[in-house]
């Protein structure tokens, strides 16, 4: 990238310039297609351009864009209704971001301690690897050293534990603890698992000592590791949840769900958001659902988990010096590497392969949820190229 790009120089962009996507595909300038195991970082769920999300885009800009939250809308009522028909949720607040979700989600927790006489009760307890999103507070609630530096004070009320210890978390549930944050998947962290019983046992602190449990869902949301929402492989329900990136399927939404009890806080004038829950947003949201609440679309997910799962193993199994480690749930998949993830992820886009990195050096996969066995495949033969060629330089 040259350096007179006057966009902020947070990012740094590849060579390729996409022109159009179609499914698991993305075309260049010349035509050439590229599989997308990104899906745009967990969030083109559908693929591109799914015909059921454009035909509803586009019935939606003939009608009403943009009301604002002072007019009730039928749309936002309707997505709200059947995320938590869906969910243990009974309250949404639609958001257009994950991290603003997140935000809601932390303000409701507090809010929850203030409005049942404990407004002491604002600490929020999250965990090594975490990642909440780049908002001042949900930096503060990753609590990674690089993300937070150069930016002022870190804002208080959150307090870091390692990851998946139980007595450390014991000793820090205290008079102050409103609330435990977790993603059940760590998805920018390195694909790392919750374990089902740490989750359990989350929720059985959280019931002893009357603090809320909140999970991020952004990235493991809607039908990404195979079920609707992750914690459902745990049964182990939160109080609130974040959710955003698959919910839009490209379309930028997010949300934060709550039960009644959660949010009994969250009173008229206490939360706001200009563009939250707009129209066409919601009909996008509610396009979405309609289709991975069709019956078999999540036994659909499993199946080319499972197919995504063994090829990756059997990756791990042909290149020992290129890979240590496979794991994920569903089509959130991640490899640990023993060479820079960034080389992977280089050798595979000249292979026409796109792939995302994630903390712990782990290049992850995250393909659209309608992706095929034929299209995976493909994926396979892509990767094995991709890996062949870089096999090829650490045997010279
Ligand atoms: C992406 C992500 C966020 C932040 O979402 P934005 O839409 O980028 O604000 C927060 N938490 C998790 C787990 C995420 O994956």
């Amino acid at each position: 990238m040259t350096d007179d790009s006057h966009i902020y120089g947070t990012f740094v962009f590849p060579e390729q310039i996409f022109e159009r996507g179609e499914g698991v595909r993305m075309f260049d300038a010349n035509g050439d297609d590229y599989l997308d195991c990104t899906s745009g970082v967990a969030v083109t769920a559908l693929g591109h351009a799914h015909p059921h999300l454009v035909q509803t885009l586009k019935d939606s800009a003939d009608k009403l864009w943009h009301i604002s939250n002072l007019f009730a809308s039928p749309e936002r009522d309707r997505l709200a209704a059947r995320l938590c028909e869906a969910t243990f949720a009974d309250k949404v607040f639609f958001t257009n971001s994950g991290a603003e979700a997140m935000e809601c989600a932390i303000k409701t927790a507090r809010k929850y301690h203030y409005e049942s006489g404990a407004p002491e009760r604002i600490n929020i307890i999250t965990f090594e690897g975490a990642f909440h999103g780049r908002t001042l507070a949900t930096i503060a609630a990753g609590g990674q050293e690089q993300y937070l530096e150069g930016f002022g004070p870190k804002a208080g009320g959150f307090i870091q534990l390692p990851f998946g210890d139980v007595d450390a978390l014991k000793a820090a549930i205290d008079g102050e603890t409103a609330a435990l944050l977790i993603e059940p998947v760590q998805g920018e962290g390195g694909i790392r698992i919750v374990p089902n019983e740490f989750l359990r046992e989350l929720r059985t602190l959280c019931d002893e000592n009357g603090i809320l449990l909140i999970y991020d869902e952004i990235q493991t949301g809607v039908g990404r590791t195979g079920k609707l929402f992750a914690y459902e492989w745990s049964g182990a329900e939160p109080d609130i949840m974040a959710i955003a990136k698959g919910i839009g399927g490209g379309f930028p939404i997010g949300a934060c769900l709550a039960t009644k009890d959660a949010a009994k806080g969250m009173t008229p004038g206490t939360h706001g958001t200009t563009y939250g829950g707009n129209p066409l947003g919601m009909s996008i949201g509610n396009a979405v659902l309609d289709v991975v609440l069709e019956d078999g679309f999540l036994a659909h997910v499993n199946e080319m988990a499972l197919v995504l799962r063994q090829q990756l193993a059997e990756m791990l199994d042909r290149y020992p010096d290129i890979f240590e480690d496979v794991r994920g749930v569903g089509l959130l998949q991640g490899m640990k590497c023993k060479i820079p993830n960034s080389d992977v992820l280089i050798a595979m886009r000249k292979h026409r392969l796109l792939g995302i990195a994630a903390g712990d050096n782990v290049v992850r996969f995250a393909p659209p949820l309608i992706i095929t066995q034929e299209e995976l495949r493909e994926v396979r033969e892509r990767l094995v190229e991709a890996l062949d060629e870089i096999q090829a330089t650490l045997n010279n």
